[in-house]
């Protein structure tokens, strides 16, 4: 029986890796700061550790796994990401993590850890335009990322890739573009952008105005967890491509667009106010490229099936409380 671990697996992303490994027969052990807050954990063995303490991290790994999934980090959306109050911890807490677990699965001749880096390391320049902004992967350097936690995250497949190097581990790197899907964190300060619009529509009457950072017109791209998790798993199952590569959709819509969307899924009659907020970026799309040539597959799913899931999940949380 195979083995895996998965840090961060009380998360979003982390939950669905543990299902979808028990679900492949895998014996699994996750490990975060936290329980699951909106299920219970398919693991079959679950820690709460802080993984900035290197002790916790070498009694995590106390055995070779067959594979590591690093999702643990300190993050949220622009509310938390991109507004300075939160960057020193941001920083120091994901490089701590990333510095021993990496220490650590090396130690114990893990052959591969898998390591989530984001669309955010790409260059604060060449996304001014909200029509095409470039997110090549090999456009990351010159490095110009608009937040510290694009510059962790930099320095973190850096060292995911020199343990390749020095140590002849078959470590992976994905640039994930803003997933989304149920399990996800959707009120409190630290969601993304498709949650917090669920939940305010969700929250809303049937006509009814909801407050949007910023003109709106700011776009993005977004994944549904379904396709992101399989994307990571072709990236593992990979011989040599050892990334990073983008896992992203590359439909283009802007706030105000997927606004109208998930309204329309509601089945509510919304408008806009537009508010001063941080929003990021002025465009950020995943550019599909490298992923095709080198795993012969990108995601394809259409951004309404997967929001209209994602909806009803927020929908029904919202109203069970
Ligand atoms: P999440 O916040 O739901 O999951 C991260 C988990 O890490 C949380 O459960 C948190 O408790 C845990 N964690 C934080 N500090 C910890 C500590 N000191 N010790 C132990 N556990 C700790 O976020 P997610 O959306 O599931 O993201 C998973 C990974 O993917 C992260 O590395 C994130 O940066 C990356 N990523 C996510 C997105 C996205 O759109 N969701 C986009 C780009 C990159």
């Amino acid at each position: 029986m195979k083995t895996a671990l998965v840090l961060g697996a009380g998360g979003f992303i982390g939950s669905h890796i543990v299902n979808h490994l028990k679900k492949k027969g895998y014996w699994v052990r996750g490990v975060d700061i936290k329980k699951p807050e909106y299920q219970e954990t398919q693991a079959d063995d679950f820690l709460i550790a802080d993984l900035r303490e290197q002790y916790n991290v070498r009694t995590s790994i106390d055995r070779k796994f067959d594979e590591v999934y690093q999702l643990a980090a300190d993050m949220g959306g622009a509310g938390y990401i991109n507004t300075n109050l939160y960057d020193a911890d941001v920083m120091h807490n994901s490089a701590t993590i990333n510095l021993n677990v990496l220490d650590a699965a090396h130690r114990r001749l893990v052959p591969q850890v898998f390591f989530s880096s984001s669309a955010c390391v790409y260059n604060e320049e060449l996304q001014l335009d909200n029509v095409n902004p470039d997110c090549r992967e090999e456009s990351a350097y010159p490095a110009h990322p608009d937040s510290e936690y694009g510059w962790e995250k930099l320095f973190t497949e850096r060292l995911v890739l020199a343990y390749n190097r020095q140590h002849g581990m078959r470590n992976r790197v994905a640039r994930f573009h803003n997933i989304f899907g149920p399990l996800g964190t959707w009120q409190g300060g630290k969601e993304k952008s498709p949650a917090a619009i669920c939940r305010k529509i969700a929250y809303a009457q049937k006509d009814d105005e909801i407050e949007i950072w910023g003109d709106g017109e700011q776009t993005r791209s977004f994944l549904y967890i379904d396709e992101c998790v399989e994307g990571v798993m072709r990236l593992m199952k990979s011989k040599t491509f050892e990334g990073p590569v983008n896992i992203g959709s590359d439909q283009l819509i802007s706030i105000n667009g997927l606004v109208e969307v998930v309204a329309k899924i509601a089945k509510k009659n919304i408008t806009i106010k537009h508010i001063e907020g941080p929003q990021g970026v002025r465009g950020r799309n995943s550019n599909n490229e490298l992923i095709q040539k080198m795993l012969k597959w990108k995601p394809n799913q259409d951004l309404k099936k997967g929001l209209t899931v994602t909806y009803n999940w927020i929908n029904e949380q919202a109203h069970s409380k």
